[in-house]
């Protein structure tokens, strides 16, 4: 063999292989069926047996010629030819070296070429070589892992080889590379080269083999999961079958149902296709699994949903007067706007066009009235409390993965009133807040909206549910409250304080029936003098509304219906037994002073609760000119007080009071009682009358009540919550009240029973206020020592016991 590699370049034969490669050193066997390759072969073995094997380029060319060929090819010695039927020859040949074809000598019969052996370098024991050689070892190493069983000999072999191009060669050969890789080591004449070379083809094998290996065990897993799967629902179909014998209405049949329900619906395609999909979801999920349960009881909840059911509206507006009229005492001004609203949704038959907005103190009948309005339509009435809510989803609802969801308030009530044109009163919008959960407000806005409220999605449902069809009517104690948006959607009706008089009447006419039907008592049984209601209303209740008066009435039914168990037949209740009853009035003594008092004023406030009276009180003391102001109050009412204080000390010289008064007294300004007012500023003369009065020593008439806004100048501004503030005054006994001329004109809104009643003063200036408010004139009051000559610090400290 040896000869072949000394002599450089030799004429020989050639037999063009397909798909195959072979390696020097390593032996190899095929079958020859083209007549070109057995005559190459036959060449061969007249000769020295040697024949140059060579790879062709592509597989599927047939007739073999030298143009088809890789350059580089493998000499080898015909080992053995065995002629089998059919023309085959099956040939063994040993690789011996590596050559290039140089030149063709002949093409015809068979091919016959000039072929130049590639020369091998020495083994080098260099560090690069022994790193390549352990590098192809391990990557080796790591292969056989993959593929398994590998003659022990070759491992061997493989160990103990020090020359690089011979190890890639031993590798090559053993394994099961495809001959495009073969080639490529093949054509690698640079001996550690060609390690590197196989070393990363061996490495690349080996992630496309764990990757092949990864690909395969999904699959089985997959196939193991789907087949363990399809076990276990089988068993459960047979357990279910098994429970649900003669029972037909269980199971898949549920589903069926659930199915027919879906198709009876109407609604719009894609709804429809959710909800199929979710019955679909429903027999995957195994019977009884939490999941399962999750699913049913949504689409038990759609589907109760009145998606096409609705009530007939009766809108006679003739009727809903009378409606309005049987249920209310009063409210002439309400009934009537609320009759407007209604003609109009009976022409163009847009419900919520503009939603109606009650807005008043508590107890003034909003909600009865909201009530009313649903009756005299003809529509079911539904109340969602907004008072509190912070959280977004409770309009919207929760999503139905979360764990004990549910749909949201409003879905929740149209639910509850079975058809989709109810009456959904919602109380309280005033009050709704807004937290990291969201904005309720701005759902609610989507919920009034005709534009979006076609469409309404609430998280839970999933599918649009149209809420066009639904009269939302809201009520609010202030729209101070409600954000902007939502009240630019609504028609604001105001509903005002009740005086007396109208409380008695309400009181009469309404909830003493009211009460009696609801307590099983006749008129008969349980009687009311008049003078028991009116203390009632006077002593025991001092509210806007209504609704404390209606709850003591409730007590004293309560106790006649247990005096009826014990055998008394009748009860009156007058001016003597009411205390029996009722226990000692609340207000008996009224707190509002009698008698004139230096630096205390009866101011004028508009809370949410209705008209109050906001006493306010001054006191000065000797200090450093400090200004302090105590109790409730806003930041508006601060305001107020240092404009008061400004146009005091602009004015000192015409008031007589001392020059740097405001330099060593410190002036406190308290508000004693009550809640905070709405309108701060209007309480600005009444600050001033009492620093005036403190100053200078005049008392303040205790008979009068006041409001009003006050400039820096003097000037009184107008303020808002005339009527309810003059309800208060009227309340609390006060017959006279300062109010700003610039407000004359509101007069008209009061109550005729209060009006009537009170004087009013109109002032433009504080002048007309001190004028009016003092019980005496400015400059005759007799401790007028409180002027104190310049230079001496000496003055009248004025201490009220
Ligand atoms: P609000 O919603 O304004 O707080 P409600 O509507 O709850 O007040 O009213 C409290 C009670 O007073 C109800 O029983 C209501 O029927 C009754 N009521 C209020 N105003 C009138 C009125 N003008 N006529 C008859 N009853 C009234």
């Amino acid at each position: 063999m040896d000869e072949i590699l000394e002599i450089n370049t030799k004429e020989i034969p050639v037999l063009a292989l397909r798909g195959l490669v072979c390696i020097p050193g390593t032996f190899l066997t095929f079958e020859v069926t083209r007549k070109k390759s057995i005559k190459a072969i036959n060449v061969a073995m007249e000769t020295k047996q040697e024949i140059f094997v060579v790879c062709q380029k592509k597989l599927t060319n047939e007739e073999p010629t030298v143009d088809i060929l890789n350059n580089i090819g493998t000499i080898a010695k015909i080992k053995q030819i065995l002629k089998m039927p059919g023309g085959i020859v099956k040939v063994l040949i040993e690789g011996v070296c590596r050559a290039s074809i140089v030149s063709t000598i002949r093409e015809d019969e068979y091919l016959m070429v000039v072929a130049e052996v590639v020369k091998e370098q020495d083994i080098v024991n260099n560090d690069e070589n022994i790193a390549c050689i352990r590098n192809a070892q391990e990557a080796f190493d790591n292969y056989i892992d993959f593929i398994g069983k590998i003659p022990e000999e070759l491992i061997i072999s493989v160990l103990s080889e020090k020359d690089s191009g011979k190890l890639a060669d031993l590798i090559t050969a053993n394994i099961p590379l495809d001959y495009e890789s073969k080639q490529i080591i093949l054509d690698c004449t640079d001996k550690i080269e060609r390690l590197k070379m196989l070393t990363a083809i061996l490495n690349q094998e080996l992630s496309i083999m764990e990757l092949e290996q990864k690909i395969h065990n999904e699959v089985q897993n997959q196939l193991e999961k789907n087949q363990k799967e399809y076990y276990i629902k089988e068993q459960i179909k047979a357990l279910e079958n098994e429970l649900s014998e003669g029972d037909e209405e269980e199971g898949t049949n549920d589903l069926d149902k659930y199915k027919k329900q879906i198709e009876k619906l109407i609604l719009n395609p894609k709804s429809k296709e959710k909800l199929l999909k979710e019955v679909k979801r429903l027999s995957r999920l195994p019977f009884g699994s939490q999941e399962g349960s999750v699913v049913r009881s949504y689409l038990d909840t759609v589907l109760e949903l009145p998606w096409t059911t609705k009530t007939k509206d009766k809108l006679d507006i003739k009727k809903a007067e009378k409606v309005l009229n049987h249920d209310h005492y009063g409210l002439e001004k309400i009934k009537q706007r609320i009759l407007e609203i209604l003609a109009v949704h009976k022409i163009t038959n847009n419900a919520n066009s503009q939603i109606l907005c009650l807005v008043g103190p508590p107890g003034v009948g909003k909600t009865s009235v909201g009530e009313s309005i649903a009756r005299a339509m003809g529509r079911k009435y539904v109340r969602i409390s907004l008072g509190g809510v912070r959280d977004e989803a409770e309009i919207r609802g929760h999503r139905k993965t979360y764990l004990g969801s549910m749909p949201g308030r409003i879905i929740a009530a149209v639910a509850s009133a079975g058809v989709n044109n109810p009456l959904i009163l919602l109380d309280e919008v005033d009050k709704m807040g807004a937290d990291i959960k969201g904005d309720p407000a701005s759902a609610l806005l989507e919920v009034l909206d005709p534009e979006q409220n076609k469409d309404f999605k609430d998280n839970f449902i999933e599918v649009p549910f149209d809420l066009s069809n639904v009269l939302f009517i809201t009520t609010a104690n202030t729209t101070d409250t409600i954000q902007k948006p939502l009240l630019d959607r609504m028609d604001i009706i105001e509903l005002s304080s009740y005086t007396s008089n109208e409380k008695f009447h309400i009181a009469t006419e309404y909830l003493v029936p009211k009460q009696l039907k609801k307590h099983g008592l006749t008129k008969l049984q349980l009687k009311f003098s008049d003078d028991a209601i009116r203390y009632m209303i006077t002593d025991y209740t001092r509210e806007a509304g209504v609704r404390s008066l209606e709850r003591l009435i409730a007590k004293i039914c309560r106790k006649t219906d247990k005096a009826i168990l014990e055998g008394t037949k009748k009860t009156a209740i007058t001016l003597k037994n009411i205390t029996d009853f009722l226990g000692s009035p609340i207000y008996k003594d009224d707190d509002i002073s009698k008698a004139p008092q230096i630096g205390v004023a009866n101011g004028l406030a508009f809370t949410t609760v209705g008209g109050e009276i906001l006493t306010i009180e001054v006191n000065s003391m000797e200090g450093t000119g400090k200004f302090e102001l105590t109790g409730s109050l806003g930041d508006v009412m601060k305001e107020s007080c240092k404009a008061a204080m400004s146009y005091i000390r602009s004015k000192r010289a015409e008031f007589g009071i001392r020059e740097d008064f405001y330099k060593d007294t410190d002036i406190h300004i308290h508000f004693p009682e009550g809640a905070v007012p709405k309108d701060g500023p209007s309480a600005g003369i009444t600050i001033a009358l009492c620093i005036i009065s403190e100053l200078l020593h005049i008392p303040i008439r205790s008979d009068i009540a006041m409001t009003g806004e006050i400039t820096i100048r003097g000037r009184v501004l107008p303020i808002g919550g005339l009527k309810e503030k003059t309800m208060a005054a009227y309340k609390h006994g006060l017959r006279t009240v300062i109010v700003p001329k610039a407000n004359e004109s509101d007069l008209e809104d009061i109550d005729s029973e209060v009006h009537n009643a009170l004087t009013f003063i109109f002032a433009k200036t504080m002048e007309d206020v001190i004028k009016n408010g003092l019980t005496m004139p400015i400059g005759t009051q007799k401790d007028a020592d409180f002027i104190v000559p310049e230079g001496k610090k000496q003055r009248k400290i004025n201490i009220r016991q």
